[in-house]
């Protein structure tokens, strides 16, 4: 079993706390233990990001394009193995771990990219012989505190940009899925970034999270993750002066209106409800269905989501895996009771399952005969739970939509050229599909959301830049 320690200052620092990271498909397969990092080593990383912060910021941007090219490399060279590793640790099947280790590969050669693509403006100032020039710098040392549902991705899509734009990282991955943030760390290690750019400090949220939040030191911070962690992050950057950004839940609708292909809009319903369990912050939960296609969609969808194998990631032909761990399979579970007890109707699934080795496998559910009111449409389960709420009409349907407290992602099936063109307008979401799910996004455009699912600059692309560098305007003379 392997052993592995927070990387700090250049150093692989261990500690006397560690924790076992537990496979949910198989609850006996201890995937290694994981260094717990201290007061002490959360301090030393803080004064290592610090220091090397002047020189890296003001450093070759060769180097960086080199150094994150390579680390690129080294990932998409072993997306087999680190994608076994991702699915033992998080759940997701082998081939949608191997998918999100190739997309963190993907990441990571586009900010390579980008570090020489940075560009500045200048303009005639409106006072005579002078210049204006407009440039972008590296905002500080900054902290990077991701969620456990994507291992590698999430953690990619901050670290990268953080890097390129000449930001030097204390990371914090969460303590369900420390073994792809450790052997992300172990790559970017070897990959020529001077001591101290980028540090790892494994342990809990309120410990080591909690020290990162509360320190001057750190001028961003990027979270991902809960809406309840998201506002404990903001009320400590709002206090410390802190720019920060957060990506977080999403209860996201699937518009089918009448005249969607019946194939396509049950396709797109079983990926965005049910593939990687349901545990995605874009998943479609909630399934707005106009009347006219209501009883064909759900006889349809009721036979898919039969068929769909739940089991261990890494066997042949498994297309759920286990729920992360314990207390999110409960949390499902719960959200089942509340459903029947709210009245709804649980057409399919819903159950524990056993399998051949002790782990946290859930069937797939669906209700119908829902609305809008209900806390199984209102608050995020992130699981593979998803409802069916009938509605009149296309008016209704985008109502409905809209009536809830988040607006990350949303789609529609429809052959309308009318109706998908007002949906893109009409709906309050940051990301909007249509005949497509509501998960599955590039890595060179803005990802993000509107209302309590999202606050400040978009991730990904080179929109990344709008969090990661701050501007200056500079007046030049004669
Ligand atoms: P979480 O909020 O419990 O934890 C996220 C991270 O915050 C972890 O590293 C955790 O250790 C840390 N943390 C917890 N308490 C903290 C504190 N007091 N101070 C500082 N850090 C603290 O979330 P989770 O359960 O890991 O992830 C699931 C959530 O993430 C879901 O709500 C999901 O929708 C959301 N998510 C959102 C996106 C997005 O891009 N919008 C993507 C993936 C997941």
């Amino acid at each position: 079993m392997s052993h592995c320690a927070n990387f700090i200052d250049g150093q692989w620092i261990d500690s006397r706390e560690i924790i076992d990271n537990i496979n949910p498909a198989d609850t006996d397969d201890v995937i290694g233990q994981y260094a717990q990092a201290s007061v002490a080593d959360v301090e030393q990383a803080l004064a290592a990001a610090s220091a090397s912060f002047a020189d890296w910021s003001c450093g070759s941007i060769q180097q960086r394009f080199d150094a994150l090219d390579a680390i690129g490399t080294e990932i998409l060279d072993r997306r087999e193995e680190l994608g076994r590793l991702l699915a033992r640790e998080e759940g997701k099947s082998l081939g949608e771990s191997i998918g999100e280790v190739i997309r963190a590969g993907q990441i990571f050669k586009f900010f390579a990219g980008e570090t020489v693509r940075l560009q500045g403006e200048i303009l005639d100032s409106v006072r005579p012989g002078v210049q204006v020039e407009i440039t972008r710098e590296p905002v500080g040392p900054v902290a990077i505190i991701t969620p456990w549902n994507f291992p590698i991705a999430i953690p990619a899509w901050k670290i990268a940009p953080a890097l390129a734009y000449g930001n030097s990282v204390v990371f914090k991955p969460s303590n369900l899925v420390p073994a792809s943030a450790w052997a992300l760390t172990d790559i970017i290690s070897r990959s020529g970034i001077p001591k101290g750019v980028f540090n790892l400090v494994m342990g809990s949220g309120n410990s080591v999270g909690g020290h990162l939040l509360n320190d001057r030191r750190i001028k961003a911070v990027s979270f991902t993750g809960s809406l309840h962690t998201g506002a404990v992050v903001a009320e400590a950057c709002s206090k410390h002066g802190t720019k920060y950004q957060l990506e977080m839940g999403g209860k996201n609708p699937l518009i089918i209106l009448d005249d969607a292909d019946l194939d396509v809009a049950v396709n797109c319903a079983v990926n965005g409800a049910f593939f990687a369990t349901g545990q995605r912050c874009t998943a479609s939960s909630r399934l707005i269905v106009e009347a006219g296609i209501h009883d064909d969609f759900v006889a349809a969808i009721n036979v898919a989501v039969k068929d769909l194998r739940v089991g261990d990631p890494l066997k042949e032909g498994t297309q759920i895996g286990p729920v992360v761990d314990e207390s999110q399979l409960n949390q499902n579970l719960k959200y089942i009771e509340i459903g029947k007890d709210e009245g709804a109707t649980l057409l399919v699934g819903g159950g524990r399952v056993e399998r051949d080795t002790p782990g946290f496998y859930q069937e797939p559910a669906l209700f119908i005969d829902t609305n809008n009111n209900m806390r199984i449409n209102r608050e995020e389960i992130f699981g593979p739970v998803a409802t069916v709420i009938k509605v009149a009409d296309f008016e209704e349907a985008i109502a409905v939509a809209n009536d809830t407290i988040f607006g990350l992602s949303a789609g529609i099936c429809t052959r309308s050229l009318e109706f998908a063109t007002r949906f893109k307008r009409e709906c309050k979401a940051g990301m909007v599909m249509v005949n497509l799910p509501t998960a599955g996004v590039d890595y060179h455009v803005p990802f993000g959301g509107t209302k309590d699912s999202s606050f400040g600059a978009r991730e990904q692309g080179s929109y990344a830049r709008e969090f990661f560098t701050v501007v200056k305007t500079a007046y030049v003379g004669r």
